[in-house]
């Protein structure tokens, strides 16, 4: 059985080839004692910059575990570890016409984890194969033309095919180290296994979600693009049919529903067909972009060093008289700002990176929470009109042609015009002031927040910085509703997933809510949970 030891400390400059030496000097050991040794997490201390440490975790076996066990010392850095079991599954077989909607981290892995069981279902996605949805979405980016069926937002890989691909979340799920030897396994970067904050880069994320794809297809998932669910077909409360393009009807027992949180309209079907869904809390704001190199000297005391990657930050700030909190978000280090719209005449911001990061910005979203009583009225859909309304005020205010508004980060805290406005988000921005495409309430708490973030971080408020606009896809608008089950509380057979569901945001989150799912299917196909 392995030892973990945590906590072991590297600094700039040394190898990593120590770590063997520093543990056999810790125990008093031969080294021929140690039969198996790797580094399973590296991190990163940088509180006593710019005596920047690296923090390793590595797991070692021993020749004679029996009489190390009984002769140390206690040690709270070391742990004896169980045996890792890959996850064993069962062959499950159903008669079931299983249907996934959607290829975003959700639905591709509720597919892959019905794949371990031996089921099948047809993938439907209603944008296009990864290769020529990258086409589109440059397209976009070059010369403003928006396809509504291929972009940032739709297409094979979700929403968070053209991101950083950070792998973080703050959820404690057993099945997050399947998600990461799944994603390795098709072609993501090994060190995600180790490294303390994973990130895969949209270039090797495109990648791996068309290996996704052709090894689905050959476990006998049809994956057919092109194919928007766009009415679902109830007898007594149960799912029995779905259409798909406004004209094919699918006969459909069970259904993954993980479309992501910009499909608008198929949020205002399931509202036509009374599925049950509420208003949910979220967040907006604007993109604001650093040099890396100054993040950099903020995070690590220095511009750069061959063993660091761009710093990268996370901030937050609880205004306790009105109770909004700002906070930065979805932060892309040596990335750029992205455009991405998934509806005419709106202006929508997000950020991505390559996995390299090596852009000269660092960019994050910087968001205020806005919820219920901000929204005009009690519709479950009523958050997709708040997203709207300022989506198309920014779209309006910047010129109409899809350039994002845009202003210096000391200009909108104070009025004062100094500073450039520079933007790597295309095809451009035009300089606006930002309030005029905020509510009031999030342009004031956003002063606030960024003036407390100076004090965590010395030198985030320069003249260097630039906020584009508008962050209003931050998580979805609305929950809909499923029991513990996973099913619908409405429509049975109706299996609502991911972050468009209102039940994951991120990538992580999303994958781990689509595995949940497909063992739920697999646990009522069984006969374990009740389908009636
Ligand atoms: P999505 O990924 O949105 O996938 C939904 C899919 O369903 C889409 O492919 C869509 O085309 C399809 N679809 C929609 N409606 C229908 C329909 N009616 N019929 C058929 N198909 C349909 N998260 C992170 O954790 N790390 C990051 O670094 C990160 N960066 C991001 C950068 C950008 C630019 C964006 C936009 C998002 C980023 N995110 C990031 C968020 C992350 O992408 C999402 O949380 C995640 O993709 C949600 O997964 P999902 O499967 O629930 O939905």
């Amino acid at each position: 059985m392995p030892f973990l030891l945590r906590n072991l400390t590297l600094l700039l400059g040394e190898s990593e080839e120590l770590l063997l030496e520093k543990v056999v000097t810790r125990f008093s050991l031969q080294r021929n004692d140690i039969t198996h040794f790797a580094v399973v997490r590296r991190g990163i201390d940088a509180r006593k910059k710019p005596q920047v440490k690296l923090v390793y975790t590595v797991e070692f076996r021993l020749a004679d575990e029996e009489r190390f066990r009984a002769t140390q010392r206690v040690d709270s850095d070391l742990e004896y570890v169980g045996e890792k079991r890959a996850p064993v599954f069962s062959r499950v077989s159903s008669g079931k016409r299983i249907v996934i909607a959607g290829t975003g981290p959700a639905g591709l892995f509720a597919a892959l984890r019905l794949a371990e069981y031996g089921l099948t279902a047809t993938i439907i996605e209603r944008g296009k194969p990864v290769e020529e949805r990258v086409k589109d979405v440059q397209a976009f980016w070059d010369k403003g033309c928006l396809d509504m069926a291929s972009n940032v937002q739709f297409g094979e890989g979700g929403a968070g095919t053209f991101s950083d691909g950070k792998l973080t979340t703050r959820l404690k799920d057993a099945n997050i180290s399947y998600v990461l030897m799944k994603l390795a396994q098709f072609g993501a970067p090994p060190e995600i296994l180790a490294a303390a904050k994973p990130h895969i880069g949209t270039d090797r994320l495109r990648q791996v979600v068309s290996a996704i794809r052709r090894h689905l297809e050959l476990q006998g998932f049809p994956v057919r693009f092109s194919r928007q669910l766009t009415d679902i077909r109830i007898a007594d409360d149960r799912l029995t049919a779905i259409e798909i393009n406004g004209c094919d009807e699918c006969l459909c027992d069970l259904l993954v529903l993980a479309p992501g949180h910009s499909a608008r309209d198929t949020y205002e079907m399931l509202r036509r067909r009374s599925v049950a869904m509420e208003q949910k809390p979220f967040a907006v704001g604007v993109r604001v972009e650093h040099p890396q190199e100054l993040i950099n000297r903020i995070q690590y005391g220095m511009a750069s060093h061959p063993q660091l990657p761009p710093a990268d930050y996370a901030l937050a700030y609880n205004d306790a008289l009105s109770g909004r909190s700002a906070y930065s978000f979805c932060m892309c280090p040596g990335g750029v700002v992205v455009a991405g719209a998934s509806e005419e005449g709106g202006v929508v911001t997000n950020g991505m990176s390559g996995y390299l990061r090596n852009s000269p910005f660092a960019n994050s979203a910087l968001v205020v929470t806005v919820g219920r009583n901000d929204f005009a009225g009690d519709d479950p859909l009523a958050g997709v009109e708040f997203q709207r309304r300022w989506e198309r005020k920014a779209f309006q205010t910047a010129g109409g042609d899809y350039r994002a508004p845009a202003q210096n980060l000391m200009t909108f805290l104070d009025g004062k015009r100094r500073g450039k406005v520079s933007s790597t988000y295309r095809p451009g921005v035009r300089e606006v002031d930002l309030s005029l495409v905020l509510p009031e309430y999030v342009s004031s708490t956003l002063r606030d927040g960024i003036r407390h973030f100076e004090r965590k971080m010395r030198g985030f408020i320069t003249a260097e910085a630039t906020l584009t606009g508008v962050e209003t896809r931050t998580s979805a608008p609305l929950r809909i509703l499923r029991g513990e089950d996973m099913q619908s509380t409405s429509v049975r057979g109706l299996y609502p997933a991911g972050e468009g569901a209102g039940h994951a945001g991120g990538i992580m989150s999303a994958a781990l809510d689509g595995i949940r799912v497909a063992d739920a299917i697999v646990q009522a196909v069984d006969g374990r949970w009740s389908m009636v």
